[in-house]
């Protein structure tokens, strides 16, 4: 299940995943699901209710499962209309660098980095957001 704006977990900062257990990656598996049952291209652990520091998201029938996801580099702005799972009746304006590079751990701890751009990048922007706590109505500007 979703978890909706009156959650605390989705006001939490996330913690890092130590060790890529069979817990962690039933728990991606989870989330794997969960996203598709939703019909959804993005969510955060937090969002279903473990506050673990691990993303997914699906886009253009590529899959990313992210653990410990960090952006280390941005440049350029833009603004793209957001929405989220864990604020269904929500949707607005959002600025957001325009390209990122992320560096993090694949579900077999592998070390990997994306570099990205445009709405893909805004969608791991928006998931990673996620991790702190914070949620794409906070960054609204219309
Ligand atoms: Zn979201």
């Amino acid at each position: 299940m979703v978890r909706e704006l009156n959650d605390n977990v989705l006001r939490e900062i996330a913690e890092p995943v130590k060790e890529i257990t069979n817990e962690i990656k039933n728990l991606l598996n989870d989330m794997e699901e969960t996203l598709e049952k939703q019909n959804g291209i993005g969510l955060a652990a937090p969002q279903i209710g473990i506050s673990l520091r691990i993303i997914i998201v699906k886009y253009e029938n590529k899959t990313y499962k992210i653990i410990n996801p960090e952006i280390f580099f941005t440049s350029g702005i833009q603004i793209f209309s957001e929405g989220c799972l864990s604020l269904p009746k929500e949707n607005g304006l959002v600025r957001r660098a325009e390209k990122i590079r992320i560096k993090g751990y694949d579900e077999n701890g592998k070390a990997i980095k994306i570099n990205t751009q445009k709405f893909l990048a805004q969608i791991f922007q928006h998931e990673i957001d996620h991790l702190d706590g914070i949620l794409f109505t906070d960054k609204i500007i219309k």
